[in-house]
C-alpha cells in the first residue's frame, strides 16, 4: 500500500548533520558513511531504534550509505540468534526508507574491486530497490585486526602483559607500570603469535597498547586490546582464540569498511581519545574516521538495557523478547506499531549532547498519530451484556453502512448487521450512574453507533446477581433519514448482533511497569505492573473474520488492535496496539 504517511518525513538537523553537512560541503570525503554497530548479544529496544534511524537517516540524507555491522568480539556472550533478530529488525524499522541508501550491501552482491587505499570499497555494487539489509561482521575483518596489532608491536606500541585482569586493573587505577611494559619486540611478536596458537590459556596474557601509565584519562592507560578466549564464536567458528576488544575492533572496523562518521553513545566519549590514537598510531591513510556521541533515549515507564530486558526474559516475567510489552523493536512491532511511527517517533525527539528522560507519551503520541490515519474502524465488545430488543420480531434483520475510516475519504464503507439480540460493553451500562454518565441506565436511552435510540426498559438478574440480560426498546423512527433521526441523545455507543458476532481472544496490553523511573533504585523487579496483560473473549463484528495481519483496526471507542502471529484458523488473536486517549495522562489528574 502506498500511504502519504510514507513519503519521507522532512530530514531533521542536530548538531551531528551539521558535522556531517559541513564535511560533504568541504568534499572531505568521497562518500558519507555511517553504520549502526549493536553487539548480537541480544535484541534491539527502541534506544536501538533511535540510533538506527540517525545513522541510515544521515546516509540517506546526503547521499551515503550506512552499513549494518554486527560489533562481534566477545564470542561467550553473543548468538546467531541476535544477528537474525537483530537484522530482522533493522530491516523492518528502515524499510520504506532504506532504498535511497545506495549501496547497502546487499545479498548476493558479491563486494568487488576491494581494497581502496587498503580499504575495501563495498560501495560497487549498488542496491537494488527495496533490497535487504544484509549486515557485515566485525568478525570478518580479525584477519586484518591481527595484523594491525602486530604492526603496533612491530612499531615498540602495544606488548604483551603477563598480569591477570585484577592486577591489570590496580595497575592502571593507581597508574603503575606493568613489569612487561618493556619487553623486546621480538618477545612480544612471539608471545602474541603464542597467544594466537593457543598455547597459552585464558587470562594468562593479553596484549595492551603502549600509550601512557599514568594518563589522566584512564582509558588511554596502556589499554587492553586483544585477550585470549577459548571459546567458539558464533561466525568464525574455532579460527581464533584471541578476540580484540572493543575499542580496538571498533576503530579499525570503521576503517577498514570506510566509515566517515563513527556515531554512537555518551558513554564512548572518554573512548575517543583512543580511538583516534590507534588509527593515528598506525599511519593509516586519510581520510580517517571520526567518532562523534549523543545521548541516549532513556523512556519513562521503562528499562532499556539488554542485560535487564534479558532478565526478565529468562525469568519469564514476559512471553519472550518479542512480548508486546517489551521495549524492544521486535516487541513493539507485534504490538501493532508501524516502522514509520518509530521512525517519526525518533525523528522527532531529535538528536543531543545531553541526557535526559523523554516521555513514553511521546511514542505513544506518534502511535496514534499514525493508526489514526489508516486504521478500518470495527465494532467490538470487549466485555459482553446482552441486549435484547422486546419490540422487535425474533428475526428482524436489517443492515447499516457503517464508515471504514472517516480519515480516508476513499475508506469506503461495510455492512454490520442489526437484530433482536446484541451485545454491548459492560462498562456502557450501570444501574445506580454517577452524574453525567450518559450511557445505558434503567430508564435511560442510548444511541448505537451507526443506529437507533434504544432505552433500557428491564434489568433481569442472573442467579449470581450479575446482569443477565438488558430488556430494551428500540425506536426505528430515529436511524439516519428516519423521521426522528435529529433526536438528541447524549450517549453513543458500540454494539454487535449477538447471532452475527464472532469470538476473538483479545489481549488488553498496559505497561509494563507502575512507575516512570523503574530503575531509579535500582529494582525495577518490583514495580512490573501485576495487570499489564489482561485477556479477554471479545465479541467482533463479523467482517473482522477476514481480519489479516497488514491491516490496523480501531475497534470503536475502545483502542487499537492488530492481529497476532498466534492467530489460527478459526482462532484470531489481537493485541491492543494503545488506547484511544491517554488512560494514564487522566488517571494522574484525578
Ligand atoms: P544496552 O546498553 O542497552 O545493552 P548497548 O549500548 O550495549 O545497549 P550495542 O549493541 O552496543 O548496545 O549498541 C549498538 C549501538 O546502539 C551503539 O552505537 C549504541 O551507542 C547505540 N545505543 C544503544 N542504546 C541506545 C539508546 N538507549 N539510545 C540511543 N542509542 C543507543
Ligand atoms: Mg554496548
Amino acid at each position: 500500500m502506498n500511504h502519504p504517511a510514507d513519503a519521507p518525513s522532512p530530514a531533521p538537523s542536530d548538531f551531528i548533520r551539521d558535522v556531517v553537512a559541513g564535511d560533504a560541503q568541504a568534499g572531505k570525503y568521497r562518500k558519507i558513511v555511517t553504520r549502526f554497530p549493536p553487539e548480537p548479544n541480544g535484541y534491539l529496544h527502541i534506544g536501538h531504534a533511535k540510533s538506527i534511524c540517525l545513522n541510515f537517516g544521515i546516509a540517506r540524507e546526503f547521499g551515503g550509505v550506512c552499513h549494518l555491522r554486527m560489533d562481534d568480539t566477545n564470542p561467550a556472550k553473543e548468538d546467531v540468534e541476535y544477528v537474525d533478530s537483530i537484522t530482522a529488525d533493522v530491516n523492518w524499522l528502515i524499510s520504506g526508507f532504506a532504498d535511497q541508501c545506495l549501496g547497502l550491501k546487499v545479498k548476493g552482491a558479491a563486494p568487488e574491486g576491494r581494497l581502496v587505499d587498503g580499504r575495501q570499497d563495498f560501495y560497487l555494487g549498488e542496491a537494488p530497490a527495496g533490497a535487504a539489509v544484509e549486515p557485515f561482521y566485525a568478525s570478518d575483518y580479525f584477519d586484518q585486526i591481527y595484523q594491525f596489532a602486530v604492526q603496533l608491536i612491530r612499531q615498540g606500541k602495544a606488548f604483551v602483559c603477563d598480569m591477570n585482569a585484577e592486577q591489570i586493573d590496580e595497575y592502571r587505577r593507581t597508574g603503575k607500570a606493568s613489569p612487561f611494559r618493556d619487553r623486546s619486540v621480538e618477545e612480544n611478536l612471539d608471545l602474541f603469535t603464542r597467544m594466537k596458537n593457543g598455547e597459552f590459556p585464558e587470562g594468562s596474557h593479553t596484549l595492551r597498547a603502549k600509550i601512557s601509565v599514568d594518563a589522566p584519562n584512564i582509558w588511554m592507560r596502556d589499554p587492553l586490546i586483544y585477550r585470549i578466549r577459548h571459546v567458539e564464536h558464533h561466525h568464525t567458528g574455532a579460527a581464533w582464540c584471541i578476540y580484540p576488544m572493543y575499542d580496538f575492533a571498533h576503530c579499525l572496523s570503521d576503517y577498514i569498511e570506510g566509515v566517515t562518521h563513527s556515531i554512537c553513545t555518551l558513554e564512548f566519549e572518554v573512548h575517543r581519545p583512543l580511538y583516534d590514537w590507534i588509527l593515528e598510531a598506525l599511519n593509516l591513510p586519510r581520510p580517517l574516521p571520526h567518532q562523534y556521541e549523543f545521548a541516549r533515549l532513556n523512556l519513562t515507564y521503562t528499562v532499556m538495557s539488554k542485560r535487564k530486558l534479558m532478565q526478565l526474559v529468562n525469568e519469564r516475567l514476559v512471553s519472550g523478547w518479542d512480548d508486546p510489552r517489551m521495549p524492544t523493536i521486535s516487541g513493539i512491532r507485534r504490538r501493532g506499531v508501524h516502522a514509520r511511527a518509530l521512525r517519526d517517533f525518533a525523528y522527532h525527539i531529535g538528536i543531543t549532547k545531553y541526557d535526559g528522560l523523554t516521555e513514553v507519551g511521546v511514542l505513544d503520541h506518534a502511535i496514534r498519530d499514525d493508526l489514526n490515519r489508516i486504521a478500518l474502524r470495527k465494532l467490538a465488545v470487549l466485555r459482553p451484556v446482552k441486549i435484547v430488543l422486546t419490540n422487535l420480531d425474533a428475526d428482524y434483520f436489517e443492515e447499516f453502512d457503517a464508515v471504514n475510516n472517516p480519515a480516508d475519504p476513499q475508506g469506503g464503507t461495510r455492512k454490520v448487521p442489526f437484530t433482536r439480540e446484541l451485545f454491548i460493553d459492560a462498562d456502557d451500562f450501570m444501574e445506580v450512574p454517577p452524574p453525567k454518565y450518559f450511557r445505558l441506565r434503567p430508564g435511560g436511552e442510548v444511541r448505537l453507533k451507526y443506529g437507533y435510540i434504544i432505552k433500557c426498559e428491564e434489568v433481569v438478574k442472573a442467579a449470581d446477581g450479575g446482569i443477565a440480560e438488558l430488556r430494551c426498546t428500540v425506536d426505528l423512527t430515529t436511524k439516519r433519514g428516519g423521521v426522528n433521526e435529529g433526536r438528541k441523545c447524549k450517549g453513543t455507543i458500540h454494539w454487535v448482533s449477538a447471532s452475527h458476532a464472532i469470538d476473538a481472544e483479545v489481549r488488553l496490553y498496559d505497561r509494563l511497569f507502575t512507575v516512570p523511573e523503574p530503575d531509579a533504585e535500582g529494582n525495577f523487579k518490583a514495580h512490573l505492573n501485576p495487570h499489564s496483560l489482561e485477556v479477554v473473549t471479545a465479541k467482533c463484528e463479523p467482517s473482522l473474520a477476514a481480519a489479516s495481519p497488514e491491516e490496523r483496526y480501531q475497534f470503536e471507542r475502545l483502542a487499537y488492535f492488530a492481529l497476532d502471529p498466534d492467530t489460527k484458523p478459526g482462532h484470531l488473536v489481537f493485541n491492543r496496539t494503545i488506547t484511544l486517549k491517554d488512560a494514564w495522562a487522566k488517571e494522574q489528574k484525578k
